[in-house]
């Protein structure tokens, strides 16, 4: 059966991998992007994935997005919350709009992209709801005192939605990852990224795709069984649980 998979920030880095995934596993996929439009066309003309320019950070935009894409493509049966953004600095120097941006982008989201979909899952008995936190919500971060406080709040997330929803057929899972190659970890100065990379067992960072792998791993039919998991896939750098 094809099922219909929402990607949010799916046109390129960790998501368009995901989306990549996702339809290599027999999803019919729409990926959401935020302002790259360039990018997104690139991968559309690439990939033959839908794509859709809202914000996920602006509870209408992705009512009206949402809808658009079940009018265009079919109702969605799995959503993966992907997008996210970074705005470090340290804490005591950090502004409110640092702050504020992204706990709206990476935990926000959660909600206004999460809330538009899960009533015609439990409707429909079938859902898969994929959220990316971080390997620095689980540890902390330098720096990171904003994303750090967004991605633990994911994971909080993902575990309440998860039971709320077990038995519907809908099962919610949190995916943690490392240090993965992407334009985020390349705005990373190069010194730090070193040191990164020599706190990881493997000795590199992640690809793209294996978080692609997993999630659809988890999208599959197989996974029903897993729900309010938080999976950790970091080359060993954090070894949680
Ligand atoms: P990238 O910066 O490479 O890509 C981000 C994607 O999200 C882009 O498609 C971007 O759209 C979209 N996006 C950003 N803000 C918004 C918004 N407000 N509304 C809609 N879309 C938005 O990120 P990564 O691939 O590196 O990261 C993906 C996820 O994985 C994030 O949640 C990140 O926090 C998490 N993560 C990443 C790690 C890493 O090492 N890279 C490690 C752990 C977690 P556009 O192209 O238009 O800007």
């Amino acid at each position: 059966m094809t099922r219909v998979a929402l990607v949010t920030g799916g046109t390129r880095g960790i998501g368009a991998a995901i989306a990549v995934a996702l339809k290599a596993a027999g999803h019919t996929v729409a990926a959401t992007f935020a302002g790259n439009v360039e990018k997104a066309e690139a991968f559309r003309a690439e990939t033959g994935i839908a794509v859709f320019q809202w914000d996920v950070a602006d509870e209408a935009a992705c009512a009206a997005g949402v809808a658009r894409v079940a009018a265009e493509v079919g109702p969605v049966d799995v959503l993966v919350n992907n997008a996210g953004i970074t705005r470090d600095g340290w804490f005591h120097k950090m502004d409110y709009q640092q702050w504020s941006a992204v706990l709206r982008t990476n935990l926000d989201s959660m909600f206004t992209m999460t809330r538009p979909v899960i009533e015609g899952m439990r409707e429909r008995g079938f859902g898969r709801i994929v959220n990316i936190s971080s390997i620095n919500g689980q540890k902390g971060q330098l720096g990171q005192a904003n994303y750090s406080a967004a991605k633990a709040g994911v994971i909080g997330f993902t575990k309440a939605l998860a039971l709320e929803n077990a038995r519907k057929g809908v099962t919610v899972n949190c995916i943690c990852p490392g240090y993965i190659d992407t334009d985020m970890v390349a705005a990373v100065p190069e010194k730090v990224l070193e040191g990164i990379i020599g706190q990881i067992p493997v000795g590199r960072l992640g690809k793209a795709e294996e978080i692609g792998a997993l999630t659809a791993y988890l999208a599959s039919d197989a996974a029903a069984f897993m729900t309010g998991a938080v999976l950790t896939i970091n080359g060993g750098q954090y070894i949680a649980n």
